[in-house]
């Protein structure tokens, strides 16, 4: 049950579509059962199978956490439910087009949404066009009905647009160091969480290396808080090219850093921090020109079952790598 809430309070797309998918059982089933009751069968027929078709989506969005193709689907289902309903009920039906920009604008791209609801407006417009008095009463009835949808368009894109960008800055704001780009403390527990799930379901192995750069606070005394950062940038990028595309990086804090390898042994283990120590030692120069160099504590997940004693492992062998005189790896086991 916690997962429950707590997917649907961390992915709006998901609470969008179930929500949606809540709202459309709730308000079109009535309508589905009387319009079957009064034999209308293209509307009874068009609302059963949206309210079936948005259930399947909602079913397959919680089941896969994929939202983006059933996303894509309820609004091409939706629009092809407008339409028809649309041409059906004429004006009665029209008035379900402005829940559709609504609807689309929430749960697609804006891009897709300016396309999906202006191919749905052309479509009944051209209906409208070539059947006189079947949706719309007169010209002017259509030319307000366009003007209005139009306008009711562009406040759900500007808003959409809007709301993705802020949604997508928020996200970076909680889950990257700004000032090197990696991820943070928050994004590392979740991944180390995931690798713990991983290696019990799929028997694989992780290794986790813990870094501390060296006397770095001399740094930032005789130079100043920008170089100390411009170090930081720089040992990021130095330990990135290092290693390989499936290992993750993180910043603890301050000049700590984390990174996780995975299908790694204690030999592999060790074998990837000295080549970072090695790498920072002769790439990574202090503003005089001096080596700064990295100590390094490491170990196998093993039989680990929690992400706080895994780390616990390799901040004690970094305490060892420290004590052992710097510049140093330490591996558990080694
Ligand atoms: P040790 O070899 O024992 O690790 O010594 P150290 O000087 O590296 O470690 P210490 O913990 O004494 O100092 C870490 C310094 O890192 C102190 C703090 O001001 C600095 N620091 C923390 N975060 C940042 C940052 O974002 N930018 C800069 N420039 N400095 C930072
Ligand atoms: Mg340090
Ligand atoms: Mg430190």
């Amino acid at each position: 049950m916690r997962t429950f809430w707590s997917r649907l309070r961390d992915d709006f797309q998901l609470s969008i579509i179930t929500l949606v998918g809540v709202l459309a059982v709730l308000g079109v089933t009535p309508y589905a059962v009387y319009r079957l009751g009064e034999r209308n069968w293209l509307v009874g027929l068009t609302d059963t199978f949206l309210v079936s078709s948005t259930l399947m989506a909602v079913l397959y969005a919680w089941r896969t956490g994929d939202t983006i193709r059933p996303g894509q689907f309820l609004a091409a289902i939706y629009s092809l439910g407008a339409f028809l309903v649309s041409i059906k009920l004429g004006t009665n039906g029209v008035f379900w087009m402005y829940v559709l920009i609504l609807f689309n604008f929430f749960v697609v791209p804006p891009l897709q949404s300016v396309i999906v609801t202006q191919v749905t407006l052309a479509a009944v417009c051209l209906f409208g066009w070539l059947h006189p008095g079947q949706v719309f009463a007169s010209g002017y009835q259509m030319g307000s009905f366009i003007v209005t949808y139009e306008l009711a368009s562009l406040f759900a894109f500007v808003f959409a647009f809007r709301g993705r960008a802020q949604r997508k800055q928020l996200s970076q704001l909680a889950t990257e160091d700004p000032l090197t780009g990696i991820g943070n403390r928050r994004t590392m527990d979740r991944e180390l969480d995931i690798a713990l799930a991983d290696s019990k379901r799929y028997d694989l192995s992780f290794g986790l290396l813990v870094m501390d750069l060296d006397h770095f606070k001399q740094i930032n005394d005789q130079f100043g808080h920008a170089a100390g950062d411009d170090v930081l940038v720089r040992f990021v990028r130095l330990v990135s090219d290092a290693c390989r595309a499936s290992d993750r990086l993180f910043r603890l804090g301050g000049e700590e850093f984390v990174l996780l390898v995975p299908k790694v042994d204690d030999a592999g283990l060790s074998g990837i921090a000295k080549k970072i120590q090695q790498c920072v030692r002769e790439g990574l120069k202090r503003p005089d020109g001096k080596p700064v160099t990295v100590s390094i504590g490491g170990c196998l997940l093993g039989a680990h079952a929690e992400r706080e004693h895994w780390l616990k492992e390799a901040d004690e062998c970094l305490y060892a790598a420290k004590d052992a005189g710097r510049d140093c790896v330490v591996i558990a086991g080694r």
